[in-house]
């Protein structure tokens, strides 16, 4: 069985992955709070994660994974969206859900096995774990508090506090500049559980009608999907801090365990000229827009020439690269795709995910003229030839010429070569340019595009 080795940032070390059990191996990614289009690096973590996905269902079997990502359908950004739009949270979390899910198949990415919706897990029945349980077990242990119509978590009761960001309590207090609320015990403590206005959703609790704070909702839906100890758990790294950390309080505390996930995988941002992609400094585009322009395969694999843990910079030349690329290595993969992906590029992306290494396996396979090989690792990799095709006849460039004209000037060209006529062979070549068709010659033959 391939060994794969993980970047875990709760080790800050590359270690072999063992599962905890083989036979089920289990992933939660955190996943879209849906009030608005997604930008494209919210797309970063959907597309590195589906990658792992698909190794780990390579290397484990497709039916001992269980990946799942949630939708936060429940946050004051959505009601505040939904007021602004004059419709109702369900039809803004319904509409936002659905595009989501559109963007992110349009890059290749595979359905996770579960997406809960947060509002389906704050209260179930009896004998089912849910948010509502979840702080009452902690409140029980004193590991939470209440206050105000609030519940808190209490930081202080919890040594390990911190682990994650690799911060002690005491750094995180003194670098505190948050206005504390007059209600909590300690700056650092975080909200379990917030009162509702009559205006705003709301669930009835032993703490009047609320709402949980946004850290609980991963807590009560891994554990209800995945056990209370799972493999991984991942995200956009950004999240480190102050959302995991927290998450691992609240799983660890109320279960009494002493972890939440083993590894604990993080994607660099994405970037505009240096800078995070976010919606609150206003330098997005949205997958949607991007996909106006590009196939996804293009997005996707523009997306993995960098090394996940590393920032990217997200530019049209970077784009453009990929889509040449991807253009290359389709026209080379041809026949029957092998049922597997390539040792190579298996091997490189058992390394951590290395996709840098990964592409350059694909250009030796390539190179090596490995077609059939080439066409599966592609289909692995969830690159879709036929997306790509559709997608390049509707935009390539018209040829002024009939097909038959280029394909009959280049005989020609070929034979005048023969002959050592290479005065002719030139005057067809400038010919074809006069038309706007670029001639490249191979060591596979003489090929053509149109001059863009
Ligand atoms: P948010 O909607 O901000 O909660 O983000 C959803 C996911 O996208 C989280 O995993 C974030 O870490 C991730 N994310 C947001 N912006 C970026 C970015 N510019 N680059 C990479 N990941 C991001
Ligand atoms: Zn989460």
């Amino acid at each position: 069985m391939t060994t794969l080795k993980l970047y875990s940032s709760l080790t800050r070390s590359k270690d072999v992955f063992t599962p905890i059990a083989a036979t089920d191996v289990r992933m939660y990614v955190c996943g879209p709070t849906v009030y608005d289009r997604a930008h494209i690096g919210n797309a970063r973590p959907v597309i590195v994660f589906d990658l792992l996905y698909r190794l780990l269902r390579h290397v484990y079997g497709p039916e001992a994974v269980t990946y799942v990502r949630n939708i936060t359908d429940v946050d004051d950004k959505i009601n505040a969206r939904a007021a602004e739009r004059g419709v109702s949270i369900r039809q803004l979390t319904d509409d936002t859900a659905r595009a989501f899910h559109e963007d992110v198949a349009e890059l290749g990415c595979l359905r996770p096995t579960h997406e809960p919706r947060a509002t389906e897990f704050i209260c179930r029945g009896e004998d089912e774990l849910d948010m509502v349980k979840l702080v009452e077990r902690l409140i029980e242990r004193g590991h939470a508090y209440e206050a105000e119509g609030h519940v808190l978590f209490d930081v202080s009761s919890m040594p390990a506090y911190g682990r994650l960001a690799h911060r002690s309590l005491d750094e995180m207090q003194a670098g505190a500049r948050v206005e504390v609320a007059p209600y909590k015990k300690g700056a650092m403590d975080f909200v379990l559980w917030k009162p509702s206005s009559e205006a705003e959703p709301g669930w009835d609790s032993p703490w009047g009608r609320g709402r949980p704070g946004w850290h609980l909702e991963c807590s009560a839906m891994s554990a209800a999907l995945l056990g209370e100890v799972f493999d991984i758990h991942g995200g956009g790294i950004d999240l480190i801090f102050p959302h995991h950390e927290n998450e691992i309080a609240q799983s660890t505390c109320c279960f009494g365990r002493d972890r939440m996930a083993n590894v604990w995988m993080h994607n660099g941002f994405l970037q505009v000229e240096g800078e995070k992609m976010s919606k609150s400094v206003g330098n997005f585009v949205t997958i949607r827009e991007v996909l106006a322009d590009w196939p996804g395969d293009v997005a996707r694999l523009a997306m993995l020439t960098a090394h996940y843990r590393q920032p990217i910079n997200w530019t049209i030349k970077g784009l453009q690269e990929a889509e040449k690329t991807l253009g290359q290595w389709f026209d080379a993969a041809a026949g029957e795709a092998d049922p597997r992906p390539a040792p190579g590029v298996v091997e490189a992306l058992a390394d951590d995910l290395n996709t840098p290494k990964m592409i350059a396996e694909i250009h030796r396979l390539r190179a090596e003229g490995g077609r059939k090989a080439l066409a599966g690792t592609l289909g692995f990799l969830g690159f879709r030839p036929d997306a790509f095709a559709d997608w390049r006849a509707a935009h390539a460039p018209e040829a002024a010429l009939p097909l038959a004209e280029i394909e009959r000037l280049i005989e020609d060209r070929i034979a005048a070569r023969r002959e050592r006529n290479f005065a002719e062979a030139d005057r067809i070549r400038d010919e074809l340019l006069a038309s706007g068709i670029v001639l490249k010659d191979g060591a596979g033959g003489t090929s053509w595009e149109v001059a863009r």
